[in-house]
């Protein structure tokens, strides 16, 4: 587990700003600050709790579930529902905050952009 309170729970508690694009009691989701396609969109369970989707799917099913949902929802809304959803886990695989986050990656893809 990394140290406390990860960037996004400081998102979530407001006191850094960032672009919101949906909010529930148990999920956050906002804009990447650096977006690797033309929809990037973080969507952050609120608690860090679990750094990893697969800690994650052990700890709290329902929970993974309600972000799948969500992102579903967010890429219909922003992507005409097609999109990439993609967890990194690890420094090796490009993981750089240890609060799991799944990047929903829409719009015009380039090679390569696997956020
Ligand atoms: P990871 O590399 O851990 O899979 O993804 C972390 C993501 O968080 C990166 O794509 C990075 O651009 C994004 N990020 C890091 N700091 C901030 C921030 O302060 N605000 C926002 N909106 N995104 C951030």
């Amino acid at each position: 587990m990394s140290n406390s309170p990860s960037i996004f729970s400081r998102i979530i508690a407001r006191e850094i700003p960032a672009d919101v694009v949906f909010e529930s009691d148990t999920l956050i989701a906002i804009r990447d600050i650096a977006p690797k396609a033309p929809v990037h969109i973080l969507v952050v369970p609120k608690t860090e709790e679990f750094s990893t989707v697969a800690q994650l799917a052990a700890g709290n099913p329902g929970l993974l579930a309600e972000l799948v949902a969500a992102a579903q929802q967010i890429a219909d809304e922003h992507c005409g529902g097609q999109y990439r959803l993609i967890f990194n886990t690890g420094e090796n695989a490009g993981q750089t905050v240890f609060h799991v986050h799944a990047h929903v990656l829409g719009g015009t893809l380039t090679e390569g952009s696997l956020g």
